[in-house]
């Protein structure tokens, strides 16, 4: 390990405590019901009782967690979900990870670097499908300087095809320092997402080998930490579930929200919960996977746990789990997902897609439109909004949930009118048909007054007039 690079950092992952907080934790239902009373008023849980929450086994114990998380989704998000995709930059690596389809060793794996070109060629290819928010994600390189990726973002911006514009990047990319964190926050990116992985630190060195860059554990650790001190307070954390126990990872995740939200006043702005799937050259024996049955726990202890954090599942996992998921507190999932560098030109092409330069392989392979018809037909609203970042409602997390009726006014306003425009601009008929139909049961809910008015007013416009971007 670089101790230059850990001098000064803080390890808030007490890897004894947390070990016996789950070993020594038992099931007590008069606890049990108390935590989950105090969730339902929406407060964060502490560590101790998160792992309160994880020694639940008994059926009518697990039946409570999974109808609590379900009903504090309903209260905190209502009834919409984000829908963003993907778009791999660049599968340079200089790591290891034994997980990681791009690891370096690996020599089968074709490398690629997206030329602006060919990264404009993608923005438009997912912009015509319909997309308005992307990651964007990139191996760890000399080549990915921060300045390259503030060029990549920037171009991201700046490319529109028709109606189509992506109006938030997000990024996944190896931890930078506070200047390289500043450079690419001035580019306008929304999260900055980098997953610790696992929090346990014996598996963290077994799976990232000492010679290489993320062998360093603090580094990543304090990953956000620089962030926030590079001016970014949009922070994306996560896991790679089936490294380590599941439940030392849920407990690693709320110690890093909780000492986020002591250190800086705010807590992450998304938690990821990716489960380790096939990759390309990856022939891991994983002691730890996780079964879907503790998968689903984990995302209703996760959404108890963490009520003002959005939850992120992608296109890792199949459909059907995703269905049986969702309700349990997810409110962002990818769609249309390509992982092969220029794999969405390449689909628009009809070319066909190559597993060595995937990173893993998909497990939800559904269009962005079969998605969201999906997502219709379960009564779920698919949005695009981008509106409170880019009108300077800052701060937006904390107030789309601390200012009554604010979803109502913004949120669930704002999901509408994308998805008229996605259904005027994009749909097919089918899902354009569900669609409508969607958008009159939400206005039927609505009390008579000036905002319904206003919302039918804008939606008329979106049909009618070709207006678009026309947001509250
Ligand atoms: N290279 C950067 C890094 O490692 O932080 C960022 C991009 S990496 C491509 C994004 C994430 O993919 C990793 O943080 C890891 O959690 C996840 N990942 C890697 N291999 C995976 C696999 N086989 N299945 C599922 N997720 C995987
Ligand atoms: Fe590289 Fe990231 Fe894959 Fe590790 S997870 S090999 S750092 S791309």
């Amino acid at each position: 390990m670089n101790t230059e690079l850990t001098k000064g950092f803080v390890d808030f992952i007490d890897d004894n405590r947390l070990q016996s907080l789950i070993h020594d934790t038992k099931e007590d239902p008069a606890v049990y019901r108390e935590i989950l009373k105090k969730s339902l008023s929406k407060q964060p849980l502490t560590v101790e009782e998160t792992a309160a929450l994880l020694a639940v086994e008994s059926p009518e114990g697990l039946n409570e967690i999974f109808e609590t998380a379900r009903e504090l989704k309903r209260s905190v998000y209502g009834n919409r979900i984000v829908l963003f995709a993907p778009l791999y930059i660049g599968n340079y690596c200089t790591n290891d990870c034994q997980y990681c389809g791009f690891r370096r060793s690996l020599r089968t794996t074709v490398r690629h670097t997206l030329s602006d070109e060919e990264l404009v060629k993608e923005v438009k290819s997912l912009e015509d499908e319909g997309h308005k928010r992307l990651i964007l994600v990139y191996g760890e390189h000399a080549k990915y300087t921060p300045e390259f990726i503030a060029h990549t973002v920037k171009l991201t911006y700046g490319t529109k095809s028709g109606n189509g514009e992506i109006r938030r990047v997000n990024i996944n990319a190896a931890p930078l320092d506070i200047e390289g964190y500043k450079t690419v926050k001035a580019a306008g990116i929304g999260t900055f997402q980098v997953f610790q992985e696992t929090y346990h630190k014996e598996t963290y060195a077994k799976y990232h080998p000492h010679n290489t860059q993320k062998s360093n554990y603090l580094w990543r650790l304090n990953a956000m930490d620089r962030a926030f001190e590079g001016g970014i307070d949009d922070m994306g954390i996560g896991a790679l579930f089936g490294l380590y126990d599941w439940r030392f990872e849920v407990l690693g995740l709320v110690s890093h929200a909780i000492h986020l939200q002591k250190t800086y006043g705010v807590g992450p702005h998304t938690i990821s919960f990716p489960r380790i799937q096939p990759a390309n050259g990856l022939d891991l024996n994983l002691p730890y996977a996780v079964s879907d049955k503790d998968f689903k726990k984990l995302v209703a202890i996760l959404r108890l746990a963490v009520p003002y954090t959005g939850l992120i599942m992608t296109a890792r996992e199949s459909k059907a789990i995703r269905d049986e998921v969702m309700e349990f507190g997810v409110s962002q999932i990818d769609a249309g997902t390509k992982l092969e560098i220029g794999g969405y030109n390449k689909e628009r092409e009809g070319v066909e897609q190559s597993i060595e330069e995937e990173q893993f392989q998909v497990g939800d392979t559904r269009s962005l439109d079969e998605v969201i018809r999906w997502l219709l037909t379960r009564d779920y609203i698919p949005s695009f909004c981008t509106a409170c970042y880019r009108v300077g409602r800052t701060g937006e997390h904390f107030m789309e949930f601390a200012i009554p009726g604010f979803i109502k006014r913004f949120c669930t306003r704002n999901a509408l009118l994308t998805l008229a425009e996605y259904l005027e601009d994009y749909s097919s008929d089918l899902t354009k048909e569900e669609g409508y139909k969607l958008i009159d049961r939400e206005l039927a809910k609505m009390p008579e007054g000036d905002e319904k008015k206003s919302l039918m007013e804008r939606l008329g416009k979106i049909r009618n007039d070709g207006t678009r971007d026309i947001l509250y």
